[in-house]
């Protein structure tokens, strides 16, 4: 089981939605910390040049040697660029500003967007998950990510127009799908920031079920300062405040999605 367990190719997972502000780093970082609690191997690739999940993970985005820019324009390696989040207990592939030239650069590159997919085929059986923390544009670096993932992760929060930005997504999903990578899929809408006494909320979560089933995940993520406070001191909400709602929130949420990685 040992030596099969060792062989298997890494779960690939893009945390994305085109808007920003929705909890995408959040859910990632917090995922990744969550996985690793449940003693997955994980890599978080930072893909955002704000670096926000970089530092969440307790990796000063100032001081690199090597980061995803280097990986994606053939500087670097994932296994050379990588770090690990000692508060996190995850691998971190980390970024930070220098990433936004990567868009300029890759355009003169050849298979300019299976540059990520390419890099992290190299590193793959290290992991048993690979999650990519996505920018809110579809830029070439967010082309990269869907570009390599098995799945898409979309965390979401209940208001009135959600429905109608998550029709833009799914339907990118399905070019890139059509286009670029056949594997992809959505594998869940995660509902983030969630305030069970607005009524509002409630009626658009129970909208997103009846729309989408069981593609929205069972588990629902509250709405927590703990989980805003966290990476101010360089750590993931799991790991800062365990106690937490939020913390225990997102350790459920890690919970469904290794059980979901069984069914697929
Ligand atoms: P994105 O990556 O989509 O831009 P972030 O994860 O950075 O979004 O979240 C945006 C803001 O909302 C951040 O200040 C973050 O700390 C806060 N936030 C995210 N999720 C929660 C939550 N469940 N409860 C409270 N604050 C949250
Ligand atoms: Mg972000």
């Amino acid at each position: 089981l040992a030596a099969k367990r060792a062989r298997a190719a890494a779960r690939i997972f893009c945390i994305a939605n085109q808007k920003g502000g929705v909890g995408k780093t959040t859910t990632a970082v917090n995922l990744a910390a969550a996985l690793a609690a449940h003693e997955q191997r994980v890599l978080l690739i930072d893909l955002d040049p704000q670096g926000n999940a970089t530092m969440g993970s307790g990796i000063d985005k100032r001081s690199l040697e090597a980061t995803l820019y280097q990986v994606l324009i053939g500087e670097s390696t994932i296994a050379e660029a990588a770090r690990t989040s000692e508060t996190g207990g995850y691998d971190v592939l980390p970024s930070n500003r220098e990433l936004a030239g990567a868009e300029i650069d890759l355009v003169q590159l050849e298979e300019r967007e299976r540059r990520l997919k390419q890099a992290i085929e190299a590193v793959s059986d290290r992991y048993d998950f690979v999650l990519i923390d996505c920018p809110p544009t579809l830029s070439l670096l967010t082309l990269n990510g869907l570009a390599a993932a098995h799945g898409v992760i979309i965390p979401m929060q209940c208001e009135y127009f959600a429905l109608e930005g998550l029709s833009d997504l799914v339907n990118t999903i399905k070019r890139i799908h059509a286009n670029l990578n056949a594997d992809l899929r959505v594998i869940g809408l995660l509902r983030v920031m969630f305030d069970p006494r607005v009524t509002l909320q409630q009626q658009v979560s129970a909208q997103l079920e009846s729309h989408f089933g069981d593609k929205v995940f069972n588990t629902l993520i509250p709405r927590n300062v703990r989980l805003a406070e966290a990476p101010s001191y360089g750590m993931p909400g799991v790991v800062f405040d365990p106690a937490s709602k939020g913390a225990q929130a997102y350790v459920a949420f890690g919970k469904e999605m290794i059980d979901r990685m069984k069914t697929l």
